[in-house]
């Protein structure tokens, strides 16, 4: 359709929420950040051969200050915990950094139907590989955690009798997604931050930890701090610090940096690498996200909800500039096409049963084939999609019901996308005018991108990780199952922020203050400087930038949305061979002691990926078939798309095995090798009662 004889873009402002002042979009979209306080240089240090390390004591470390690490740190302040937060960007991260058109916090709904906590807990682990206890703590905990969060400023819109605002959006049959617009976790850390300062919380800022430190106890290891580089620190070489602390929080975000393919923010390393190091278990690394967002390279952002529910015309260019209709090879008409345009809105991850029956997981194999072919994919608001077949043009009373009745309930039947997207979201519009692309003249670039890993850091139903006194929370955990409602993620990070304050202060009830075995840190530490000394003056050696290129490329090639026995195979062998090479001698190279931080992270990052890399093999090898975001492609497979002109035979796929979802994977560093073991899952839909009086007695003496 030629843009000529397109409508033009209305400029109206008559529309309900094209109404709104500017100065309120900005505030939900321009979010200014408290201020804060760094901490002080200690005066406290430690003599490590010729290096003075300054030393940092509290009762709990916070290792990150997303909104998770933020909601644990101000959870445990409260309980009059000595806290200290380190973090290598205040407001960097997924929370501060990243979101959707409307990002969501996924809560019990208290909307006209209230809800059902078993129901809820269940939509948590319908994918599998969660225990029914942890989905049901979540949900429950839920109604605490948004509470908290509206008390401390949170913005979330509600009706005029109290009920937050809900909709429905991924893996949620029930409607219990709410948001404050696109920066949702970034206005959470902002008020978590506002908290923070209110009560007097110290900081540092610029504060990378790259070692957890254990020391031998007669029940086994236990955390007793964490070495870190902190940017201003100067009285060592490399900036080292060394954090004491009695339990440690890890809330350092997921594995951002493991893909090419990404929409997180840059710099996310997350924490599973010292995690290994330091001999923890990990879980369902296998499980991560993947869905379409504008790449990297431009501004990275979910591209889910009403930015495809307005049905962009949807078309690549290649290098020419030649456009090309390309969804027009997978569906069979206009309407199928546009409907499942607009299903990526609450389907947006994505899954090998979508790919089926012409589902809207066919537009997400589309796109990842389009960019393979190296064509640039694009979102155009300005016209409506093309015609799959001549003559049957788009039109908004040809749409399949549910998409017609969602669009009619919005009253956005505008003529154009970028007027149904005024009508239905301006501060989708505001927020890439504000990144540099204004929707209302120009396209969107787009891509398939690794957007969250579901897996992590085992942890028990109160935070608590495999190592004594270290707990997780946040992405960093694995506590999601295969799937997870949008907007879980942030739930699960607020919920279990509650939970690691409770449990560590519960436990230090009954605990005598340890005094840390000093020996052993200096141990430790020394290693850790002989370490940073091998990455300098190397000629030889691999830069951080090539093992950068090279995990990321070998996990976006080969562990995405399609997947092979042999190819993870091929690729886990590759990333064995990387991790081995630049932890021996010479194998990893800095040019100056302040990247000496880098060259840990890069470190931390090749044993990342043979650790997921080792569990998708095994996953595979033992059968595994395609679940979460992975379609296990095999020719033997039970399932094959279809499209209406493309071959996809090479797409067939395995289905999954019962047996694993009623599993986790768990994984751990020891010595050379990643051992992997099963951890069995109860997914049952049951929860004994607690009655009053016999429950209350127990509750009393555990809080003290
Ligand atoms: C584009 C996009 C859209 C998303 N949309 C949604 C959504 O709508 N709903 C939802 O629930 N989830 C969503 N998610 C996922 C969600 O945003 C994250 O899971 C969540 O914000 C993670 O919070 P966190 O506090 O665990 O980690 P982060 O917010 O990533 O914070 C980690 C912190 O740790 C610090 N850090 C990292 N390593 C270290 C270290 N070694 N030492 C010290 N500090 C360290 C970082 O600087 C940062 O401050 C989305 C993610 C992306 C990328």
């Amino acid at each position: 359709m030629s843009s000529e004889n397109s409508p033009t873009p209305s400029d109206s402002k008559e529309d309900g929420f094209d109404t709104i002042p500017q100065d309120i979009l900005d505030r939900l979209t321009r979010v200014d950040m408290p201020a804060v306080k760094d901490v002080a240089a200690s005066e406290e240090t430690m003599q490590v051969g010729d290096a003075i390390i300054p030393v940092y004591r509290c009762e709990t470390l916070v290792l990150g200050s997303g909104a998770a690490g933020m909601r644990a740190a101000v959870e445990s302040k409260r309980r009059g915990i000595d806290v200290l937060v380190a973090s290598t960007g205040l407001f960097a991260g997924t929370s501060a950094c990243s979101g959707s058109d409307k990002q969501t916090l996924y809560t019990a709904s208290t909307d006209y139907k209230g809800d059902n906590f078993l129901k809820y807990a269940q939509s948590l682990c319908n994918g599998g590989s969660m225990n029914f206890s942890t989905a049901y703590v979540e949900a429950v905990g839920s109604i605490d955690a948004i509470g908290g969060l509206q008390f401390m400023g949170l913005p979330l819109p509600h009706d005029d009798r109290g009920a937050i605002l809900r909709y429905k959006t991924d893996h949620d049959e029930a409607g219990r997604a709410t948001s404050c617009g696109p920066r949702t976790s970034k206005l959470m850390v902002k008020v978590l931050f506002d908290e923070a300062n209110t009560l007097g919380m110290r900081i540092l800022s610029s504060c990378s930890g790259i070692q957890i430190v254990k020391e031998t106890t007669a029940d086994g290891e236990r955390v007793v701090g964490v070495l870190a580089t902190h940017r201003p620190e100067k009285r060592n070489l490399y900036g080292f610090v060394f954090l004491a602390c009695q339990d440690l929080v890890i809330a350092t975000g997921g594995p951002g940096e493991l893909y090419r393919d990404s929409v997180y923010p840059h710099h996310c390393h997350g924490g599973l690498g010292i995690a290994l190091e330091a001999g923890i278990e990990l879980t369902n690394v296998t499980e991560s996200q993947f869905g379409i967002g504008s790449p990297r390279t431009t501004f990275p952002w979910n591209l889910s909800g009403t930015y495809v529910q307005v049905m962009p015309r949807v078309y690549s260019a290649d290098e020419d500039g030649k456009e090309h209709n390309f969804l027009t090879r997978y569906y069979r008409t206009t309407r199928e096409m546009v409907s499942n345009t607009f299903r990526k809105g609450y389907q947006w991850p994505f899954h090998s049963t979508r790919m089926l029956d012409y589902g809207s997981s066919l537009l997400d194999l589309a796109v990842f084939l389009e960019q393979k072919a190296g064509r640039k994919v694009y979102l155009d608001f300005l016209r409506n999609p093309d015609p799959v077949n001549e003559g049957e043009q788009f039109s908004l009373d040809d749409l399949d019901p549910d998409v017609r009745a969602y669009l009619e309930n919005n009253e956005a039947l505008s003529e154009l996308p970028i007027d149904r997207l005024k009508r239905m979201n301006p501060l989708a519009i505001e927020l890439y005018r504000m990144h540099g692309t204004d929707l209302c003249k120009e396209p969107l670039e787009f891509a398939m991108n690794n957007q969250h890993m579901n897996g992590g850091i085992l942890i028990d139903d109160w935070g608590k990780t495999s190592l004594e006194g270290c707990y997780s929370v946040g992405e960093a955990a694995g506590n999601h199952g295969v799937t997870r409602p949008g907007g879980a993620a942030l739930n699960s990070g607020q919920v279990f922020g509650k939970r690691v304050a409770i449990a560590i202060k519960r436990s230090r009830l009954n605990r005598q203050p340890a005094n840390a075995d000093i020996k052993s840190i200096e141990t430790s530490l020394a290693k850790a400087l002989e370490t940073a000394a091998s990455f300098l003056d190397k000629s030889e050696g691999k830069s951080t930038n090539q093992v950068k290129a090279e995990i990321q490329d070998r996990m976006s090639d080969h562990a995405g949305i399609i997947c092979s026995a042999d190819d993870v195979s091929a690729a886990l062998a590759e990333a064995r061979k990387l991790r081995q090479e630049v932890e021996s001698a010479g194998g990893l190279r800095v040019t100056s002691p302040s990247l000496v931080g880098s060259a840990f992270r890069w470190r931390h990052m090749a044993m990342v990926s043979e650790a997921v890399l080792t569990a998708l093999d095994h996953y595979i090898q033992n059968g595994g078939g395609s679940r979460g975001a992975r379609a296990i492609c095999d020719d033997n497979g039970a399932q094959c798309p279809e499209a209406k002109d493309e071959d996809l035979s090479r797409f067939r796929f395995k289905e999954e095995l019962e047996k694993d979802r009623v599993e986790k994977l768990v994984i751990k560093r020891d010595g050379d090798s990643f051992p992997i073991r099963s951890l069995p899952v109860d997914l049952t839909p049951e929860v004994s009662r607690e009655f009053f009086e016999k429950g209350w007695g127990p509750y009393l003496i555990k809080e003290g």
